[in-house]
C-alpha cells in the first residue's frame, strides 16, 4: 500500500514514521508513505499558502491553488481510492473504517491548518473527510499520522504474530481483556490462577468473560451498536 500526505510541515512527520511498526512495515516493502511539502507547489511569492478568508474573521484559510496542484501533480502518477482531508467535521475514526482503508492501494492524505482548507478543495477534490475525535489539534498532521498508524498496522504481514491486530479491542465490537507478564507475584499482587493453569478453553472463556466485562463497564455503548 502507499499513502502520500501533504502538509506544511513534513519533518514534524518524521519520526513517528521512523519508528516502531510503521518502520518496519516501510522496510518490509509493505506499506511506502511519500510526504509532500506544500509549499514546494504554491504559485505565490515566499511560499505563500494561506490568506484571510472572506467576509472577514480572525483565522487564515489554506489557499486552493497551491492544494490543488499539489494534489493535480501527484494525481499525473497515481490513482487514488480515497483522497482524505483530515477535519474535526468529518467522519468520525473507528476501527472498521480503518480495517476498510488498509484494504486500498493508494491513498492521498491532506494535512490542514490554520482555519482549515478552502472549501472548494473539499468539495471539488477531496474523496473522505476523517476526524480523529471531537477535539481540535493545530494540525492535520497528528491526525494523518493516527490515521497511517492505524491503517499500517493491519497491513498483513506487518505485525510479527498474524492474529494480533485481530484480537485488539474494537476488532470484533468489544475491548480488550487484560493482559499480564512475568514475574507471576509482583509485590504482592498475582496473576489471575486461570492464566498460569495450562487450561486454553478455560483462559479463553475467561477472556471473553473479562473483556465483555470491561465493555459493560466502560463501553456500554459498544454492546448497543452490535
Ligand atoms: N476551524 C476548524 C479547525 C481547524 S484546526 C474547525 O473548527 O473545524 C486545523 C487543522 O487541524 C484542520 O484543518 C485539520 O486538518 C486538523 N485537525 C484539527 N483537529 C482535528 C481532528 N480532531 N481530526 C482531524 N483533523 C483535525
Amino acid at each position: 500500500m502507499r499513502i502520500d500526505i501533504i502538509t506544511l510541515l513534513p519533518e514534524l512527520m518524521e519520526s513517528p514514521l521512523d519508528h516502531s511498526i510503521l518502520k518496519r512495515a516501510r522496510e518490509k516493502g509493505l506499506l511506502e508513505v511519500q510526504l509532500h511539502n506544500l509549499r514546494d507547489y504554491t504559485p505565490y511569492k515566499h511560499g505563500q499558502v494561506d490568506d484571510y478568508q472572506y467576509g472577514g474573521g480572525a483565522g487564515m484559510v489554506m489557499m486552493a491553488e497551491p492544494l490543488v496542484r499539489c494534489i493535480e501533480s501527484l494525481q499525473k502518477e497515481h490513482r487514488y481510492d480515497e483522497i482524505i482531508y483530515m477535519t474535526p467535521d468529518g467522519q468520525r475514526l473507528q476501527q472498521q473504517m480503518a480495517n476498510q482503508l488498509s484494504l486500498k492501494k493508494e491513498l492521498l492524505i491532506i494535512a490542514g491548518h490554520y482555519k482549515g482548507i478552502d472549501e472548494r478543495v473539499r468539495e471539488h477534490f477531496v474523496s473522505m473527510e476523517i476526524s480523529i475525535g471531537d477535539y481540535v489539534l493545530s494540525g492535520g498532521e497528528l491526525p494523518a499520522l493516527v490515521l497511517t498508524d492505524a491503517i499500517g498496522r493491519l497491513l498483513p504481514g506487518v505485525l510479527g504474530d498474524e492474529t494480533s491486530a485481530l484480537t485488539d479491542s474494537f476488532q470484533d465490537g468489544i475491548l480488550s481483556p487484560p493482559v499480564y507478564t512475568r514475574p507471576a507475584e509482583f509485590r504482592g499482587w498475582k496473576v489471575p490462577d486461570v492464566l498460569l493453569s495450562g487450561n486454553f478453553p478455560a483462559i479463553e472463556a475467561w477472556r471473553e468473560e473479562e473483556a465483555l466485562k470491561r465493555t459493560r463497564e466502560r463501553r456500554p455503548d459498544l454492546l448497543d451498536e452490535g
